[in-house]
């Protein structure tokens, strides 16, 4: 067992509103740079539709993440050659009409206008060419609530060999909002195809980063993150990515999108992982990958794995954070958040709470696990997002999520003072009451428990401490091509 911690992030999308705070506030510190005018670290999607970059699910064209070959995960688009023979062309690779042309307005020209007969109008101008555009086609959040026609949104790839027919009609349709970020993976594509060996895992916190000195733009990278969470910087031919804001993080602060978030739907802690068994694991069965992924985390109250984590060097107060993890609670206890994508074969540490939805059809009285198949979100869609297609744990998720809202309905609308939950769940009444206190309520300190960097504390050189793919063994980093 190689015990190692690891921030990650659940968020609730039973709450996210949609509002766009976490991107903007993202963008205001992150991306506000000369060429990352079209970077969104953080954006939030409305599903079922294409996303940003559009289609960035549709692997067959994109070519990303891991892919099992006998017997071992590897590279999807390719291994050391396939990676050298794409450095000067690369045709995965998304282009700019994949994302948009970056605009703005000609503010000035309101401002500075003299009296006219008609009134002025801000026409929009290309950040990439500075020149006039006859009109915007085209934005990071064009499907935004559902926008455009659903021809279009139709070539979501979690849609395939679904009958959409139903879809279109306004009794039928669905929507929910899926916020993306760099996923931190434990199993990363983008560190393994740098042929710079610029991308690197820390080994205390598992944030994924990019050595801005290391990186010499090849965007193989790119390629490889199947989340696309990448971006390749032409002002400074650089690839730039989400930093999970680790300055904020060794002071024991949230994220910039999980501190603002309105919703309250960002949830951020540690949980401890067993490093050894990724490789394995990374090649499990497609319906399994779920389950495996979830059985590499570890419980912090475990003896033997605390003391085989204070062995390994995992700093007391990542230790003490893993105990009172919210989103250990999430993953583990209650089973109810889930990873994006497992089948992409990255390990994602951004998990996913399935939102519930509005019912279509006739109610069912009684029995209301039954009217899981009647909400207006398929649980085939969901667990195909969340599970690489097995429905089991979503209905599952769902049907605990459906049993608290009734728990709770019958103890503060009914005034019973002790309902009844399902035992076929396994979770106890005080699990439901733990589970309102922090799904609805969320206070601050139970939706943020961050530990402050050890590096803090000892100053010790960060970037020393930095591992290729997050496993430091004696040859030291390792990089796709056994370099440091
Ligand atoms: S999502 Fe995973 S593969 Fe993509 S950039 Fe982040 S760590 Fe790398
Ligand atoms: S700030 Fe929170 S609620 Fe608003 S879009 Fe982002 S994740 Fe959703």
């Amino acid at each position: 067992m190689k015990v190692q911690a690891q921030i990650c992030m659940v968020l609730n999308l039973d709450k996210c509103i949609g509002c766009h705070t976490c991107s903007v506030t993202c963008k205001n510190v992150w991306t506000s740079r000369r060429g990352m005018e079209y970077a969104w670290f953080n954006n939030v999607e409305t599903k079922p539709g294409v996303g940003y970059p559009k289609s960035w699910e549709d692997q067959e064209k994109y070519r990303g993440g891991w892919v099992v070959k006998n017997g071992r995960a590897v590279l999807r688009h390719g291994g050391r050659a396939a990676v050298m023979s794409k450095l000067f062309s690369n045709p995965s690779q998304p282009q700019v009409n994949d994302y948009y042309e970056p605009f703005t307005f000609d503010y000035e020209r309101l401002k500075e206008s003299l009296r006219t007969r008609t009134a002025p109008s801000a026409r929009p101008y290309s950040l990439v060419t500075g020149r006039l555009m006859d009109t915007v086609k085209d934005g990071p959040n064009w499907e935004d609530n559902l926008a455009g026609p659903f021809a279009k949104r139709r070539a979501d790839p979690d849609l395939r060999g679904m009958d959409t027919a139903g879809f279109e009609a306004f009794e039928a349709s669905f929507m929910y909002y899926l916020p993306r970020l760099c996923e931190h993976c434990l199993h990363p594509a983008c560190a393994a195809s740098c042929p710079s060996g610029a991308i690197y895992k820390r080994a205390e916190d598992g944030i994924v980063l990019i050595n801005q000195d290391k990186c010499r733009g090849w965007r193989q990278c790119i390629s490889a993150c199947p989340y696309k969470k990448i971006y390749f910087n032409p002002a400074r031919s650089k690839s730039e990515k989400c930093v999970f804001c680790y300055p904020r993080l060794e002071s024991g602060e949230p994220t910039l999108c999980a501190e603002s978030c309105v919703g309250r739907i960002r949830y951020m802690g540690v949980v401890l992982f067993d490093a050894s068994r990724i490789d394995e694991y990374a090649c499990a069965d497609e319906k399994e990958l779920y389950e495996k992924q979830l059985s590499l985390i570890l419980d912090p109250n475990d003896a033997e794995v605390i003391r085989a984590a204070r062995e390994q060097g995992v700093a007391d107060s990542f230790l003490e954070a893993a105990k009172k993890s919210p989103v250990y609670k999430m993953m583990k206890d209650w089973k109810i958040a889930f990873p994006l994508h497992p089948e992409y074969r990255t390990m994602p540490m951004v998990w996913y709470v399935p939102p519930l939805s509005p019912l279509g059809g006739q109610d069912i009285p009684g029995d209301f696990f039954a009217k899981l198949d009647q909400m207006r979100i398929p649980v085939r869609y969901m667990a195909r997002l969340l599970t690489a297609g097995d429905e089991k744990p979503i209905r599952r998720a769902l049907m605990k999520l459906m049993a608290l809202r009734a728990y709770m309905r019958s103890k503060t609308v009914e005034g019973c003072e002790a309902p009844a939950v399902p035992p076929e769940l396994g979770l106890s009444t005080r699990q439901y009451e733990d589970m309102y206190r922090y799904l609805a309520i969320a206070d601050y300190e139970d939706r943020f428990v961050i530990p402050t960097a050890p590096a803090v504390h000892e100053q010790t050189d960060l970037f020393s401490l930095r591992a290729g793919l997050g496993f430091e063994d004696e040859e030291g980093c390792r990089t796709l091509f056994g370099g440091r």
